[in-house]
């Protein structure tokens, strides 16, 4: 008998397996979401989900290598999005001064406009989120962090910006304690970050 999650036999007597076969119902409303807001747009999802991120990085990020990274997709990929983004006059390049091959995209003004009006796309999934109890959404936000961490750990997902992968964070196993050394202070577990513009890769 196969040991799927999906296998309903094993599913229903696991609460792990039903843990992961509901991340894949949220996953596909995310894809949902997503495509809807797109069409409206006439993009691809993989186009808004790029305006989206060129919005609210800082310029290092916003390269064809590191969007590659991002995405776990190819730099050919990324570059032909970024082309047809560049075409429909949403996107702007501009050639470092050090390495004329490698340039930062920016947005147009239309650019902006659409990935404000697009980055709302999760509002559906935040709602229930945001009814649930203080303690329920502190364990739930520790868990998705654990989840993460061991998906980056085991390099299924590749860039992370994340306390728990940064070189500034501690954890004290004796006081159960989050720490953040860049800015010299505890973190409760919902200051923990997901995506942290001072974030520091930690060399494991
Ligand atoms: S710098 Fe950012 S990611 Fe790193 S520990 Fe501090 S808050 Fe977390």
């Amino acid at each position: 008998m196969s040991k799927s999650d999906f296998n309903l036999t094993i599913q229903n007597k696991s609460t792990e397996s039903k843990i992961v076969a509901s991340l894949e119902r949220i996953a596909q409303a995310f894809r949902v979401l997503l495509w809807q807001e797109s069409k409206e747009h006439s993009l691809s999802p993989i186009q808004v989900q790029i305006l989206i991120f060129l919005r609210f990085h800082s310029e290092e990020k916003r390269k064809v290598s590191y969007l590659a990274d991002e995405f776990n997709m190819t730099k050919a990929t990324i570059s032909d999005t970024v082309k047809t983004l560049e075409q429909k006059q949403l996107i702007t390049k501009e050639t470092e001064q050090h390495d004329t091959r490698s340039y930062i995209i920016g947005l147009t003004t239309k650019g902006k406009e659409i990935a404000d009006q697009t980055a709302s796309f999760s509002r559906e999934i935040y709602k229930p989120i945001e009814s649930l109890s203080p303690d329920d959404k502190e364990n739930l936000l520790l868990s998705m962090l654990n989840i993460i961490r061991h998906l980056n750990k085991t390099g299924i997902i590749t860039i992370q910006r994340m306390c728990m992968t940064c070189n500034y964070y501690e954890y004290s196993e004796k006081s159960q304690k989050h720490f953040c050394r860049l800015l010299n202070q505890n973190l409760k577990t919902t200051d923990l970050r997901i995506d942290c513009p001072e974030h520091s890769m930690k060399q494991d």
